[in-house]
């Protein structure tokens, strides 16, 4: 049985503007373990090739798959769904299947659509495996926990309780040539470290798929994984996509000691916890290669922190970014603007504070209320959301208002960050001597955008 793994193509994800085009690794995960399996695998990202309708057409009516399962978040759907039609209307006996984040929490509404089959709920890798295995078998769905389908929704599949029994994700049916952090010229590769979180801001969806408890690889599965990227795909750059990567502090220490006793030559980056640095952990990453970290900032007033359930204080994160400054590792500041409560004053304060924390690079997203979280439980009973359409889910296009600042406010008020953000002389020397002329490029690419 033949299947295809398909990103949709996509355009406009903000990554893009700080460039970075990141693998798809969720399908890819599922393509090893598929693989694993016996199964033939094509994985095909749309967006990464910059694919048009046209030419996805052709990929699917030359591979002639069985199954096509396609992944999506809310920004992406809309390009999803597209997607699932033509596969349909391409394959018409072959099974149309969506997963990923959006659809996990949202499967009813997909499900609706007549050229979407099944809808895989919760991680897909093993869900997956067992689905195609039994659909080769012509077994009975019913006993495939993790899917829902017609009017049926088997039992939840619990996570992956230890993550070091996953394949590497099947990188060898990615185009990695396309992919690109920072508009830097290295080759540069994705991982994930560890999955859940115990914490539960309330924007964020990642422990309601993959649940509140921390599962970790373990130091020597990731550091061999880091080792295979450099050798195999000659990656100069790795960056680890968990959604915190830091919050194991001694795992981190491990792993970067676990980078040196093996002389790994590469530069590394991931996603941090204002709270969870330290001298010491930021020296060992410095020495074992790291260079860039992405710190949720959210936002200068402790009221509004407390309000997400960041569980922060702003001299924590103040302290971070002099630490971080202190080792050489670039600091990317995500910043969210908006969220409920916030006042032009608060917005106002926290586009200052930003300045004055001087990161590398600073990402102001509009407060976005994502299927799966708190936030976006709470929207809809206080009926917040003023716009409904999933592809403006991007956090560059304001969906709710604040009490005293309107949707066209919000994003004047954004634009203006990212301005008075970017657009000064002393920020610009800085970079170029930092990043060279790539920064202008990096620059002008956001203004454009905002
Ligand atoms: S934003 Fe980060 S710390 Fe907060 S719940 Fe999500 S993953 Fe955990």
């Amino acid at each position: 049985m033949k299947v295809m793994l398909i990103n949709p193509p996509y355009s406009s994800s903000k990554y893009k503007f700080i460039g970075l085009v990141a693998p798809p690794l969720g399908i890819a995960y599922i393509g090893a373990v598929l693989e694993s399996g016996g199964f033939e695998v094509e994985i095909i990202d749309g967006a990464a090739l910059e694919m048009n309708w046209k030419s996805l057409e052709q990929a699917i009516n030359k591979a002639a798959p069985q199954v096509i399962a396609i992944t999506a978040l809310t920004p992406t759907i809309n390009q999803a769904l597209e997607t699932a039609k033509l596969a349909k209307k391409t394959c018409p006996d072959a099974m149309v299947i969506m997963g990923g984040y959006h659809p996990s929490f949202n499967y009813s509404e997909i499900l609706e659509k007549e050229y979407v089959d099944l809808v895989v709920v919760g991680e897909g890798e093993y869900t997956m495996l067992e689905l195609v295995q039994t659909l080769e078998d012509e077994g009975d769905l019913k006993k495939v926990r993790g899917i829902a389908y017609d009017d049926v929704v088997t039992s939840p599949r619990p996570v992956t309780a230890d993550l070091d029994e996953l394949p590497f994700p099947a990188r060898h049916l990615l185009p990695m040539e396309h992919y690109k952090i920072l508009n830097m010229k290295l080759h540069t590769s994705t991982m994930i470290s560890g999955r859940g979180c115990p914490m539960q801001c309330s924007f964020c969806a990642s422990a309601a798929l993959h649940g509140r408890k921390l599962r970790l690889r373990s130091t020597e599965n990731v550091v061999d994984e880091m080792e295979y990227l450099v050798e195999h795909h000659h990656a100069g750059m790795i960056a680890f996509m968990d959604d915190t990567f830091t919050l194991n502090p001694t795992r981190v220490e491990q792993i970067c000691e676990g980078i040196m006793k093996r002389d790994i030559d590469v530069y590394w980056g991931c996603t941090a916890r204002a709270d969870t640095l330290s001298n010491n952990m930021l020296q060992k990453m410095s020495d074992s290669g790291c260079i860039t970290m992405f710190l949720g900032v959210e936002s200068a007033d402790q009221q509004q922190l407390d309000r997400v359930n960041k569980q922060m204080t702003i001299e924590k994160i103040r302290r971070a970014f002099t630490l971080s400054r202190k080792h050489n590792i670039r600091t990317i500041a995500s910043v969210v603007l908006g969220m409920p409560g916030d006042t032009r004053d608060s917005i106002g304060r926290t586009i200052k504070f930003v300045r004055e924390l001087n990161p590398s690079y600073a990402l102001f997203s509009l407060a976005t209320p994502y299927p799966g979280t708190r936030f976006y439980k709470e929207s809809v009973e206080n009926n917040l959301i003023k716009v409904k359409d999933w592809s403006k889910y991007t956090l560059l296009s304001p969906v709710l208002e604040t009490v005293d600042c309107s949707i066209d406010e919000l994003k004047n008020m954004q634009k203006k960050a990212f301005r008075q953000f970017y657009i000064r002389p002393t920020y610009v020397l800085r970079q170029l001597r930092m990043d060279g002329p790539i920064i202008l490029k990096t620059i002008a690419a956001l203004m454009k955008e905002v």
